[in-house]
């Protein structure tokens, strides 16, 4: 029988970060993967590579990503499923992108429970939307038009806010000013992450 929560040595926290499109995680992501040493595991550079070397996985998700809606749970959960059970993620990861709805939220749980395992903490970065807008503009990205921001940020909207309250009842959110400097974010989270028994 598998320990209580196990966790690898060079272990780190656990943790998913989630805000609206341009909110900054990825950046943050990977800040706290190099503080603590764990991988950034990014859903949308995984799909964005697969449909670079157009495999059948790139294949199938390239018309939904370009048009800014969200590719299907089913797909995502073997995506992430995998992912997870590499050795690099048994001692922490950070989530960026995934889960993006209440549903994936629970299939999150049940892939870290065939492992033992529970998360840590669910850290929400906070950002007005109309800076978002500028920084997604800024960004420059393939999917990055204005017509498909609008559709991303609706879909942020619609399908991922009812993540607040999905973690807020579990007692996980953490949420942050993201309206700040990179630094400045990042000293927040480490404030909310670093206090506990992983940074020793
Ligand atoms: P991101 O880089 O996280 O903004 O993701 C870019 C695109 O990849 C999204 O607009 C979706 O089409 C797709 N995607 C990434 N993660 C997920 C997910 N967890 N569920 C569904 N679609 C996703």
């Amino acid at each position: 029988m598998a320990e209580d929560n196990p966790r690898a040595p060079g272990k780190g926290p656990r943790v998913v970060l989630f805000g609206a499109p341009g909110c900054g995680k990825g950046t943050q992501a990977e800040l706290l993967a190099k503080h603590f040493s764990i991988p950034a595991i990014a859903t949308g550079d995984m799909l964005r590579e697969a449909v670079v070397a157009w495999t059948e996985l790139g294949q199938r998700v390239k018309t939904v990503m370009d048009s800014g809606a969200l590719v299907d749970d089913e797909l995502m959960t073997e995506v992430v499923r995998e992912r997870l059970a590499e050795p690099d993620a048994q001692g922490g990861f950070l989530l960026d992108g995934y889960p993006r709805t209440p549903p994936q939220a629970e299939t999150l749980e049940e892939i870290l429970a065939e492992r033992s395992q529970t998360l840590d903490h669910v850290v929400l970065i906070q950002v007005p939307e109309q800076v978002l807008v500028s920084r997604i503009l800024a960004r420059g990205r393939d999917d990055d038009r204005v017509e498909i921001i609008r559709e991303r940020l609706e879909m942020y909207r619609k399908k991922t806010e009812p993540l607040i309250s999905y973690y807020k009842k579990r007692g996980l959110l953490r949420e942050v000013d993201g309206n700040q400097g990179i630094g400045d974010v990042n000293a927040q989270i480490l404030h909310i992450l670093d206090s506990e028994e992983w940074s020793s």
